[in-house]
């Protein structure tokens, strides 16, 4: 007998993250799953070969990059799988750091996210609460489900960018952040090579992201709202999981310049791992070109400029295998420590 139904209006509102960390045994299980096999996205990758091809035919053969970072005119499988960089010892070195990467993200991102996302989900909740009273309770509909989406990407590039700014411009997290960039080729692969205590720190800032925008259309919609989707993804995910995808390929994916202005091109992700003094610290947001256009890091190419990938002739041969990437951050920490905290250690590219 359900005799309960009266006492739905005093109910608290539960935002998704606290639903989810309610499912925590399931929730371990699909992060694990989810990241584990799935995580290579074959669909994407199948779909970045897809706009590939057409890239070939539309520019003749044009509009692939060397391991060089050279621009050139090339048959059709040495476009889409050039053997100087397949071959290259900076792809093999991504794999291995992904594997070790993948391994450890599940415990990140399933302890992130069930203790800074509910955590700042119900503060936003509460603190709106406080200011406004309680909820209007707004009835959803799909505008407001896009509407939610497109907040909640807002928010994940926000603070996209001022962790990634902040890893480029403290030499302590450059060093973490370094082994993004020592990597001397792109392949899609890329996109995951990262050094093991990137981790959780993205994890962290997704969370806190997700979480601020969760708890804000909870507490308009009495936790009755879902982001609308695509194909089972958040509507802009899905979009940026694709162009996420063709970052780090040696082909460039390029838009009109003026819609550059506003959303990053997967071929401006090309300057962002150039260590050519004029790219450093440049296109440093995950989607959008807002923040970067704000805070003055915006860099739209020219058509094929070039673009030599890595960390520098200086330093890359510190950075060439599996383990001095593992270890290098602690090294740099080392120096850092040994020198008096001097910025100097591991060549940091600092803009002055
Ligand atoms: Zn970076
Ligand atoms: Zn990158």
């Amino acid at each position: 007998m359900a005799d309960n139904s009266t006492a739905s209006n005093a109910e608290p509102i539960v935002g998704p993250f606290t639903d989810m960390v309610q499912q925590f045994p399931t929730a371990v299980w699909n992060a694990i799953a989810s990241n584990i096999p799935g995580d290579l996205h074959w669909d994407r990758i199948l779909i970045t070969l897809f706009f590939a091809i057409l890239i070939f035919f539309y520019y003749q053969g044009r509009g692939s990059k060397g391991a060089d970072g050279y621009e050139r005119k090339v048959g059709i499988l040495q476009f889409l799988l050039p053997v100087d960089i397949y071959t290259h010892v900076s792809a093999r070195v991504d794999i291995w750091l992904w594997v070790l990467e993948r391994v450890l993200r599940p415990f990140w991102v399933v302890a992130l996210f069930a203790t800074v996302g509910p955590y700042t989900e119900q503060s936003v909740i509460a603190g709106l609460e406080f200011l406004l009273g309680a909820t209007p309770a707004l009835e959803t509909n799909f505008i407001w489900m896009l509407l939610y989406a497109l907040v909640s990407l807002l928010c994940y590039d926000f603070i996209f960018y001022v962790i990634h700014y902040t890893m480029h411009k403290t030499p302590a997290l450059w060093a973490i952040h370094k082994i993004h960039h020592s990597a001397e080729v792109l392949t899609p692969l890329t996109r995951s090579r990262e050094h093991f205590l990137a981790g959780p720190i993205w994890a962290a800032g997704s969370a806190l992201s997700f979480g601020f925008a969760a708890g804000l259309f909870a507490y308009l919609f009495d936790g009755g709202i879902t982001q609308a989707t695509l194909f089972n993804v958040g509507f802009f995910s899905f979009l940026f999981g694709l162009t996420g995808a063709f970052r780090h390929y040696h082909v460039q994916f390029r838009y009109p310049r003026w819609l550059e202005k506003w959303i990053q091109s997967p071929a401006m992700h090309h300057t962002h791992h150039s260590y050519l003094r004029k790219h450093w610290d440049t296109n440093m947001a995950a989607v959008t070109s807002i923040y970067d256009r704000m805070f003055g890091t915006l860099y739209i190419p020219e058509q094929d400029e070039y673009t030599p990938w890595g960390i520098g002739p200086e330093t890359q041969h510190e950075y060439r295998t599996f383990w001095q990437n593992t270890i290098g951050p602690f090294r740099d920490w080392y120096k850092m420590i040994a020198s008096g905290s001097s910025p100097q250690a591991g060549a940091a590219p600092e803009s002055d």
